[in-house]
């Protein structure tokens, strides 16, 4: 069925394509009298036959056809009609004549970088796109980088949007005001086709879309009248809706179920269902589409809803497809014109029968119903059309408010996420305030919001409170969108007005009610009560309050400031409503609760009894706290400093007004003393979120507010009697004997937490003066003092410091404004991040009862200052910084410091400590009175010093506290009991405090003298100076010993933590001792060889080496800890290891996976795959360490067997932790012993003779075969001497067992292959890691500058040395006879051989490879000579002779570039005339080589050769134990010591010409090679460019250093680069993770079902799939939307690491969550490219995941 559709019909409509005149269609609807009629007709004919959309699969030539039919035959006549004429050039004239208005209006895509200035934006949502951003002022503004979410458009242009220059260079108006009528730009013909065709086509879309044929399935099929297709065939569409309910999975298992598709076409389905919101997944009959659609709803419906399906009719479907392309093809004619645009807006809003008769008001209100990819597109249209229209975006917005409760109950009850909701617009309208104003007075718009919203949330208690405990799933959802409202009321409370009129003012109020009524459903909710004996039962809800809480805090803070911008009317009216708000609320507060009499220290007062542990007491009281932040802003006001009696102030008690928040507070004290325990987390969690930043502003702090309004307002004494009681502390301290109190009180450590937290009550109420109103401060000391003390704590980040401070609706909490004044800024190096410390003399303003310090925070900061004064040499006591003056409001606040009831706590507190020990007071609390001492004598002091006049200071302290004690505290006087306290040795600690007051004290008295006479009190003056300093030092020294002492214990700690897991598994094998182990870290027992040797000849090849044999090497075995000398036939010792596959050398990322056949016996110039081997250079016992690696692997099981999940190393694969340091390690490397230096034969044979001798040899191997008998017989002579079945055994079993493993381990992870012991290949990979491995190294130490030798740590040094000694022995454990012919095959390739075939041409070698693998297997032919007359040393020299000509003919090949320069007169060197000798031959063969002068070619025959000298001597040193000579050890080696360290002459050229009748027959059949001429000509094909890929082309030397790719300056550029990126797997799909492979620059669409793949049977994501070609399994990615590096090692292994991105604090923003704008730092970038370079990334992984094991597991392959 499906099949037939496919056919071609003749009607099909390619073949009308070419009958069909647009041009005269158009003709015939301008003559039409009923032009819908004829539109229609048209329409009902083409649509359907065009628009068959089947069910995927189709080929794209399929989609061209539709998209061409559709232009061609459906919106080609459009645009004729409306134009008149040609519509190419009628758009043209369109737009020439078009005057546009200044508004950029581009609509963002999802990812794309957005700009708002935090300087000149009107508020956060007001955002520039990048082109305009880059052409305004702003980007040398303070500016916010975010990638956008999708949808919104740019807002240049746009006056309110900006404070000032809100235009960019491209939007600029020209001077030419845009017409205030665009219509009357156009013609009237125009205009009037405009109007009636842009009605049709609305109309027809509009129907289209909502019509709600969608309810009833009889209905579902009919289309608009007129519309109907001419024959209606038996076709049907099964189309599948998108929810948010299902999973992808699920839908993608039910599909290929249902409509029995693939796995990839599933895929493809569910994508874009997602992506588009509707898809039709089956088409055919309606039998056939309505069988899927019951499978998929049967399948889906047993656990949830059932997916939406819908079986319709193939007509519709194409008509609504048409629809949208109709309204996209409006929105597209609009940009051309504005007065086009003007038109579809007047048909869009023009109103017909009854209320939201609009086509506009149509689509909005059916939001709900349409599917994803309709919304988008109609939303798309309202912001090209109505949003760009000044006037008419006034009008909608009207419509959008009228409608407002209505769309959002739409969008409560739909599942889709808002940015898919019309709802969603609300920001394009409300945050324009004029606008926002308009609605509020015309539409009651922040009414409506409010009460929409608390209809919403309809769950309350009895006292209609809202009740959010025991919420269900889905009403947590509801919550969850609900909260949405809260965002728009935000937008149209952002800017408070400049201008009030009185309908704003009654609309204000009248919001305002609206807004009281939602806070009295808070006030009080979720009361708690102290649970007593038994744990509560289970954890209440508590989070769903708090939410709301902080959605609303910016809310209330907003409306603060509406309050205020009106103080004479506003803010006063506003007083009073929530004033009578709160008593009808808390009205029956003191009902049904006795009245309670309290009498002390002579004063007496009434209140209730009520006690918060035992009564509900609830933490959320709104209510309250507005009125705490009205009253601050009364009190701001010139009426309350003159006429505070004209303040309602009256309607409530003072005592009443502070209740509740009284209450509150002492629920923190109490749940602080730990009386709440049984009450669980939820309200330890409460508790914290009360005081958290994010909260505080409306909670904490406005209580805190409270409390001393209402305490200004008392009676001092009274005020505290009532603190005293509610804290429950009332009988402590009026009881005649207060130590009665400890003798039988169990709780006394509770109680006196309580005393503790409400001293510091006390201090707070009367101490916290920086908001504005309460004292005299402005509102950016707030801000000071908050950083001042974030800082006393510790130097902070930038964002720490943000994150500690509130803040305001603009999301700005003033910290840049003041930060410069108090900090000092220090950069960060290349980790770490910029800190701000504070500037010392800031240091005096410290106060350590800071209200927003937790306890922590407190000790913290106390430490902190002791030790900057100690180390300043100023007095260590911390008195309290001098406060700032109270408002005249508050001003009686400061009684509170001598009233005679605190006098009395004082006196009590003070009179306790006298006795040191038993508990019957603490440190914190002495502390605390102490500071109130010192506040009280600042108080005094500073009022006598700012008196003017003979006026008289009412606070007379140093007076009161003169007093004997009274009753109950019948003792001396509290300033007689300070100087008994100041000697006492128990409070040592408190010493310089104390003294700090008696000195205070005495400094009040001589003011006092100096002014009065009235007092007369002595003070004995504190002990002297010297006395405290030399108390400091001894504390001083004490400490030290006690840091020091930790930090002994600290490392111990370590220590034994290293090893512990492998003690655990292996306890006798521990005898000795920490210390012993700490000392054997490395192999440094041994004198390494380079500084042994002194002698003179310093030459590393050749007979004439010294090697380093007579060196004992004693290493020791970290896991037993015993000694062992490194011998052939000793014991076998280990060096751990870590060997990884890399393409860290080569230049070319596009190369495939290689077969599992590869012949690795030759290595590609451009090094494409190397082996890579690296060492942390710990040594074990080859049995030490297979007894601790099968511990790991028994342990590995059980660990398995309980958790699942991966660890750091995979044990499967042979990895292990280094039982020492704990580096990533996946085999060991045996140590093998020196070298012996050869005996100095007399003649060693010539490089002629020794070649023949050589090639005898190899034909006899080549020829010989075992007879019957076990004798090697062949045709060819054997040279004298050798012996061909000779086959030495110069290791001891163990170490051959472990030349074997390291082997085989290098084999499996080189070839990526099983391990085969018998397979030839195992020698060639061992050779290739010390090759690969050397060849890293050099270029490393070339590129930074290092020398050649003793730069290198000690253990790449171990690791390099053990590696090439293993290289030289690894032929031992092989079959001989392959090597042999490794060595045959290699040797043909320079010296020519019959018998060998195919060898590869020079241009394709690695000559260092070469080099050394022919000298690793030349000692195994070398070993069947038994005659004594030559040394293997002679054939190393040969060989390293014959590869370095063979790479000298490499380098001259290779060397040409485009500019040639002839010089032949320059005469020149030696070396220039040889090196042209040697060219003039090559050209006489190669015509093509070009013509270079001789200076050029040795200056670059010397620099192409030099990183081959260079590691040739590296691989010579290790090899053969030789010491370097000086100059290449402490110096950038120069080239004759290198020279002649290899035994080379400083002219190369003459190895040439020495042997050139040798060496021509070589040299020509080299380039001969018919590989040659076509790699030359690819080569010098393209000059300039560098050739890298195998195959093809050539490589030139030297080669190019690999680096990471090149990174822009300004991270902006990369986010805007990856939001164009779209998914290459799913049709232009914007890719949701864009990542940048830094290796290669190719982006990806990672973390995305798309784009995975499969790589050996497993599903991969997109980034592992591209390290497998790119990197070798290893790679470096840029997530660039999360700012975040990642690195991959292999399938299961990743971590995320700092972006080399830093903002101007010197900080990373890991999720571009700050949006500060970010550049390169390129020490970073520099650093971890290096860390690439040395093959370091997955021990960096292997680190992260040990140290992240808790952390929820990433699954990396996905990524
Ligand atoms: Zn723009
Ligand atoms: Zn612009
Ligand atoms: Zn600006
Ligand atoms: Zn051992
Ligand atoms: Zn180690
Ligand atoms: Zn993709
Ligand atoms: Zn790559």
């Amino acid at each position: 069925m499906a099949a037939a559709e496919s056919e071609q019909d003749p009607s099909s409509p390619s073949g009308e394509f070419l009958s069909f005149s647009a041009r005269d269609t158009a003709q015939r609807w301008l003559a039409a009298s009923d032009l819908k009629q004829e539109v229609y007709r048209h329409l009902a004919l083409y649509v359907p036959r065009i628009l068959c959309q089947g069910t995927g699969g189709r080929d794209s030539r399929e989609e061209q056809r539709e998209e061409l039919g559709c232009q061609l035959l459906l919106l080609a006549p459009l645009e004729w009609f409306l134009l008149g004429a040609e519509p190419g050039a009628g758009l043209a004239h369109l737009q020439q004549n078009n005057r546009p208005s200044a508004l950029c209006g581009h609509v963002f895509k999802v990812g794309e970088p957005t700009y708002s200035c935090r300087e000149c934006a009107a508020d956060p949502t007001c955002v520039l796109c990048m082109t305009c951003f880059l052409g305004s002022v702003h980007k040398e503004h303070r500016y916010r980088m975010t990638t956008s979410g999708g949808g919104g458009f740019c807002d240049c242009g746009d006056t309110e949007a900006w404070k000032s220059s809100p235009f960019c260079q491209t939007h600029l108006p020209d001077g030419g005001e845009a017409p205030e009528d665009p219509v009357s730009q156009l013609s009237p013909d125009l205009v009037a086709r405009g109007y009636s065709l842009f009605s049709i086509l609305l109309k027809y879309a509009v129907d289209l879309l909502t019509g709600d044929q969608q309810d009833q399935q009889d209905r579902q099929d009919r289309l608009p009248e007129g519309l109907e297709p001419p024959e209606r065939a038996d076709t049907y569409f099964c189309m599948l809706f998108n929810d948010e309910v299902h999973t992808y999975e699920q839908v993608i298992y039910t599909l290929q179920k249902a409509v029995s598709c693939s796995q990839r076409e599933a895929v493809s389905f569910a994508t874009t269902v997602d992506r588009d919101g509707r898809k039709s997944v089956r088409y055919g009959d309606f039998q056939f589409c309505d069988q899927a659609k019951s499978v998929i709803v049967r399948n889906t419906g047993r656990q949830s809803k059932p997916l939406r399906v819908q079986v319709m009719h193939s007509s519709v479907v194409a008509h609504q497809s048409f629809a949208l392309k109709a309204l996209s093809w409006l929105g597209g004619i609009i940009q051309y014109s504005d007065g086009l645009r003007r038109i579809l807006c007047q048909v869009g809003l023009q109103k017909g029968e009854g209320e939201n008769s609009t086509l506009v008001d149509h689509l909005m209100l059916n939001d709900s119903k349409m599917w994803k990819g309709a919304r988008n597109v109609y939303h798309q249209l309202l912001m090209n059309s109505l949003l760009m229209d000044l006037k008419f975006k006034k009008i909608f917005a009207i419509q959008f408010a009228k409608n407002y409760r209505r769309l959002q109950t739409d969008f409560m009850e739909d599942d889709h996420e808002r940015l898919v909701s019309v709802t969603s617009l609300s920001v394009q309208l409300f945050t324009v305030p004029t606008m926002a104003r308009m609605l509020m007075v015309d539409q009651d718009l922040m009414g409506t919001i409010i009460r929409t919203f608390v209809d919403q949330l309809r769950h309350r208690d009895l006292q209609g409170r809202f009740q959010f405990d025991r919420y269900t799933a889905q009403q947590a959802f509801r919550f969850q969108r609900v909260q949405n409202l809260i965002g728009d009321l935000k937008y149209v409370l952002m800017s408070p007005p400049d201008q009030w009129t009185d309908p704003l003012r009654i609309k204000f109020l009248e919001g305002l009610d609206a807004f009281l009524d939602l806070l009295r459903c808070m006030q009080g909710m979720d009361p708690v009560v102290r649970q007593v004996g038994q744990h509560i039962e289970m954890e209440p809800e508590w989070e769903a309050a708090f939410t709301l809480q902080m959605k609303l805090s910016p809310v209330i803070s907003m409306i603060q400031d509406w309050c205020r911008s009106d103080p004479e009317v506003v803010l006063v009216q506003a007083y009073r409503k929530v004033l009578s708000m709160l008593s009808q609320s808390s009205g029956g507060l003191p009902d049904g609760e006795q009245p309670l009499s309290l009498v002390l220290a002579g004063h007496q007062v009434e209140t209730f009894r009520y006690q918060v542990s035992q009564e509900r007491v609830s933490i959320h009281l709104p209510l309250c706290r507005l009125l705490a932040g009205l009253h601050v802003l009364l009190s701001r006001t010139e009426v309350a400093t003159r006429f505070p009696e004209q303040l309602p102030l009256g309607e409530l008690a003072p005592p009443l007004l502070m209740e509740l928040p009284l209450r509150c507070l002492v629920l923190c004290a109490q749940v602080h003393a730990g009386m709440w325990r049984r009450n669980g987390f939820s309200l330890i969690n409460q508790i914290y979120y009360y005081h958290n930043v994010k909260c505080r502003v409306e909670m904490f702090d406005k209580d805190i507010v409270m409390l001393q309004a209402g305490a200004s307002m008392m009676d001092p004494n009274h005020f505290l009697m009532i603190v005293l009681s509610r804290f429950e502390l009332f009988h402590v301290f009026s009881s005649a004997d207060a130590r009665k109190r400890y003798r039988d009180n169990k709780d006394l450590v509770q109680q006196n937490t309580l005393i503790e937290e409400m001293l510091h009550l006390i201090i707070m109420v009367i101490g916290e003066r920086y908001v504005a109103g309460i004292g005299q401060v402005q509102p950016l000391d707030e801000v000071r003092r908050e950083i001042i003390h974030q800082l006393s704590i510790r130097p902070m980040a930038h964002s720490e410091l943000l994150k500690a401070l509130p803040e305001n609706g603009n999301k700005e909490t003033g910290l840049e404004r003041v930060i410069d004044s108090v900090a000092s800024f220090k950069k960060p190096g290349v980790t770490g991040r910029g800190l701000y410390e504070l500037r010392p003399e800031w240091n005096k303003h410290f106060n350590l009862y800071f209200h927003h310090y937790s306890r922590a925070d407190q000790s913290k900061a106390e430490e902190a200052q002791r030790k900057s004064r100690r180390q300043n040499g100023e007095d260590t006591a911390l008195p309290p910084p001098p406060p700032p003056p109270l408002c005249h409001l508050l001003g009686s606040l400061v009684n509170l410091l001598q009233c005679d009831v605190l006098l009395a706590l004082e006196g009590a507190v003070l009179q306790w400590s006298v006795e040191p020990g038993g508990g019957s007071w603490t440190e914190s609390m002495l502390q605390r009175v102490l500071h109130l001492v010192a506040m009280a004598l600042l108080e005094e002091q500073q009022q006598l010093e700012n008196r003017c006049g003979e006026e008289d200071v009412t606070f007379s302290y140093t007076c009161k506290i003169t007093r004997p004690g009274e009753a109950p505290s019948s003792s001396g006087s509290i300033l007689a009991l300070l100087e008994s306290l100041q000697n006492a040795p128990h409070l040592e600690v408190h010493k310089d405090m104390i003294t700090w007051i008696l000195k205070t004290v005495g400094t009040i008295k001589t003011i006092r003298e100096r002014t009065s006479t009235s007092s007369t009190f002595t003070v004995s003056q504190g002990a002297g100076p010297e006395e405290t300093g030399r108390d400091r030092d001894k504390a001083e020294r004490k400490r030290k010993a006690e840091m020091a002492r930790l930090r002994r214990e600290k490392i111990m700690a370590q220590m034994s933590e290293m090893q512990k897991h492998f003690i655990n598994e292996n306890k006798d094998l521990f005898q000795q001792s920490l210390e012993e182990m700490e000392a054997s870290t490395s192999a440094a027992e041994y004198s390494s060889p380079s500084s042994a040797l002194t002698c003179a000849s310093k030459v590393c090849v050749g007979p004439r080496r010294v090697g380093g044999a007579d060196l004992r090497q004693l290493v020791t075995c970290i896991l037993c800890q015993e000694e062992q000398e490194v011998r052939g036939a000793g014991k076998a010792m280990v060096l751990a290891a870590f060997v990884q596959r890399s393409t860290v050398l080569s230049r070319n990322h596009t190369c495939t996976p290689e077969p599992a056949g590869r012949d690795p016996v030759f290595m590609h110039p451009d090094l494409p795959v190397g082996v890579h081997t690296a060492s942390c250079g710990h040594i074990m016992h080859a049995t030490c360490w297979q007894r601790y690696f099968e511990a790991v692997q028994v342990k590995e099981q059980r660990r398995q067997q309980r958790l699942r999940g991966n660890t750091s190393y995979d044990v499967e694969n042979g990895e292990f932790l280094c039982p020492l340091c704990e580096c990533l390690s996946n085999t060991v490397i045996p140590l093998l012993p020196h070298l012996a230096t050869p005996g100095h034969s007399p003649d060693p044979p010539s490089l002629e003779a020794w070649l023949q001798t050589t090639s005898q040899l190899i034909a006899a191997l080549h020829t010989c075969r075992k007879t019957p008998e076990g004798e090697l017989e062949g045709a060819e002579p054997v040279p004298e001497g050798f012996r061909l079945d000779f086959s030495p055994q110069p290791f001891s079993s163990s170490i051959s067992e472990m030349i074997t493993t390291f082997s085989l381990a290098v084999f499996k992870v080189g070839l990526k292959v099983e391990p085969d012991e018998q397979d030839g290949r195992v020698p060639v990979v061992g050779w290739s890691t010390c090759a690969f491995s050397i060849q890293s190294i050099e270029r490393l130490l070339l590129d930074e500058d290092k020398p050649l030798f003793g730069s290198l740590p000690c253990r790449q040094d171990d690791c390099l040395s053990s590696l090439v000694r293993f290289g030289s022995a690894c032929w031992t454990s092989v079959p001989q006879n392959t090597v042999y012919t490794h060595f045959s095959r290699l040797l043909a390739v320079l010296v020519p051989d019959r018998r060998v075939e195919n060898s590869p041409c020079i241009l394709n070698l690695d000559m260092f490879h070469l080099l050394v693998y022919s000298v690793l297997s030349y000692s195994s032919l070398h070993s069947l000579d038994q005659s004594g007359r030559s040394s293997v040393d002679v054939g190393h020299l040969h060989l390293l002779h014959l590869v370095t000509v063979a790479h000298l003919v490499q380098v001259l090949l290779t060397c040409s570039t485009g500019e040639v320069c002839m010089d032949q007169d320059g005469g020149g060197s030696e070396e220039e005339q040889l090196t042209l000798q040697l060219y003039c031959f090559l050209r006489k063969h190669l015509s093509s080589l070009p013509d270079v002068s001789p200076w050029q070619l040795w200056s670059r025959v010397k620099a192409g050769i030099l990183p081959f000298l260079r590691a040739a001597a590296l691989f010579f040193h290790y090899l053969n134990s030789a010491a370097p000579p000086a100059d290449l050890v402490a110096g950038p080696g120069q080239w004759e010591s290198l020279c002649s360290f290899l035994s080379l002459p400083p002219n190369l050229l003459l190895l040439y010409q020495t042997h050139q009748d040798l060496l021509d027959p070589l040299v020509l059949s080299w380039i001969q090679h018919p590989g040659v001429p076509p790699l030359l000509r690819g080569g010098i094909q393209h000059p300039g460019v560098a050739p890298l890929l195998p195959g093809g082309r050539v490589t030139r030397f030297p080669r190019e250093s690999n680096r990471l790719i090149e990174l822009p300056e300004d991270y902006s550029v990369l986010i805007n680069q990856a939001s164009s990126f779209t998914c290459p797997r799913s049709g232009g799909d914007k890719s949701r993770a864009p990542t940048l492979c830094l290796v290669c620059g190719a982006m990806l669409c990672s973390q995305s079902y798309c784009c995975q793949t499969e790589v050996d049977g497993e599903d991969v994501g997109a980034c592992t799939a591209h390290t497998f070609t790119c990197g070798a399994g290893v790679g470096l990615f840029l997530r660039v939307r999360e700012s975040q590096v990642l690195f991959v090692a292999g399938k299961t292994k990743g971590c995320f690491y700092p972006p080399p991105y830093l903002d101007d604090y010197g900080e990373t923003d890991q999720g571009l969550k700050r949006g500060n704008p970010l550049h390169l730092c390129p020490d970073r970038y520099r650093k971890m490219e290096r860390l690439w370079r040395q093959h370091g990334i997955p021990e960096v992984i292997g680190h992260a995941q040990e140290a992240n094991q808790t952390l929820v597991a990433i699954d990396w392959q996905h990524l």
